[in-house]
């Protein structure tokens, strides 16, 4: 098999060029943008094989020396913050709950930047019996990602019949205070008649739901523009049973577009990725779990920061490579260029 076949791009930048940039200490790109949101991938294992991000084998195995350790993520996650102005650390995969060292992980984040959020997004699988001690290895919040409340819908789109794991996993988040728990789904054809069902359950646990269009990062390379099911549609079919009416935006750079359900508090989001972008107030910078620095989901450039930090680079090198990687980050996906192609790298394995 091909590095190419594996979803990780065969070729690897060197050092990214820092010209033309201003001399800050900020994640700057070329268009104004500053990072400010870390997302963190762990692992690519997981414990389902959704049909919009995995293969039915799941993804190929990452050799274990190159798996970033709990103590070089602790290292790169308090430079992101304290020399790069990195505001929220988001933990995601693969499934972060694979990883044994997860706690350790949180802990060590949490004791070097006590101030600043984290957070995590799972499947909530196995989650029950872990929410605790994450809660109090330092864990803020999380997100738990739920396409159905129907189990044969479930097991069909996840490939494993677990659902009753993944909402225990949802009730304990919500016990053990990691909160707001967001529910996240992705927008698919075969569970939009089960929205509101799904909303309903949200709903009563207590939980703020939000829709995600799908986007063209499945290992299987099913997406199509013309199959897409779009916000529109999920707005039109939660209108059926529940009165929606849209609030303002708050933040500018959130995706989400939130509606009050029945005259609220409570609200349903949808993040339409695809068809309203929101590129332009992107504030995301990531890191993989082999140690690759991205700063879109969508293009194929990286900058290895894991072989320099092995090498022995200090925070100040590493602190000017991570700039220097935000610095080419592009303008927008592009999804609907007529030459767009996915990133070879899919949502499995960047880390969504
Ligand atoms: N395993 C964890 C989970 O499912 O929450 C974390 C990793 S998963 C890759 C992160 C998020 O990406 C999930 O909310 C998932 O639904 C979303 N995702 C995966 N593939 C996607 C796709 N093709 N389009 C949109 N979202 C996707
Ligand atoms: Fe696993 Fe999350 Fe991808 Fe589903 S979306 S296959 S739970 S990594």
């Amino acid at each position: 098999m091909t590095v190419v076949e594996m979803g990780i791009p065969a070729v690897r930048s060197g050092r990214p060029s820092l010209d033309g940039r201003p001399d800050t200490p900020y994640l700057l790109d070329r268009f104004g943008r500053v990072g400010r949101d870390l997302r963190v991938s762990i692992t690519e294992k997981c414990s389902l094989r959704c049909t919009y991000c995995m293969p039915e084998e799941g993804l190929p195995e990452i050799p274990r020396h190159e798996l970033l350790t709990a103590d070089e993520i602790v290292r790169l996650v308090t430079l992101a913050v304290e020399e790069l102005g990195v505001r929220e650390v988001r933990f995601t995969g693969g499934e972060p709950l694979m990883r044994r060292d997860l706690e350790q992980i949180i802990a060590g984040c949490h004791e070097h930047v006590p101030d600043t959020p984290l957070a995590m997004t799972t499947n909530g699988v196995g989650l029950a019996h872990r929410a605790y001690d994450l809660a109090a290895a330092g864990l803020h919040r999380v997100n738990v990602s739920l396409d159905t409340v129907d189990r044969v819908d479930f097991a069909t789109l996840t490939r494993r019949d677990r659902l009753d794991s993944a909402l225990a996993g949802i009730r304990a988040a919500r016990a053990a205070g990691l909160t707001p728990v967001k529910v996240n789904a992705v927008l698919m054809r075969q569970t939009l008649a089960g929205a509101p069902d799904l909303l309903r359950w949200c709903l009563d646990e207590g939980c703020e739901l939000r829709f995600i269009e799908e986007m063209p990062l499945d290992a299987d390379h099913e997406w199509a523009r013309a199959n897409m099911v779009t916000a529109a549609e999920v707005l039109e079919v939660l209108g059926a049973r529940f009165e929606l009416s849209e609030t303002s935006r708050a933040d500018p750079s959130a995706p989400a577009e939130k509606w009050l359900v029945d005259g609220g508090p409570a609200t349903v989001g949808v993040i339409a990725s695809v068809t309203r972008k929101f590129c332009d107030s992107c504030d995301r910078t990531r890191l993989t779990a082999d140690g690759m620095l991205r700063s879109c989901l969508f293009s194929d450039q990286e900058f290895d920061v894991r072989q320099p930090m092995r090498s022995g680079a200090d925070n100040h090198e590493l602190a000017t490579l991570w700039r220097g990687a935000m610095w080419q980050k592009a303008a927008g996906h592009g999804i609907d260029a007529e030459d767009f192609s996915p990133p070879e790298r899919t949502m499995g394995a960047i880390g969504g």
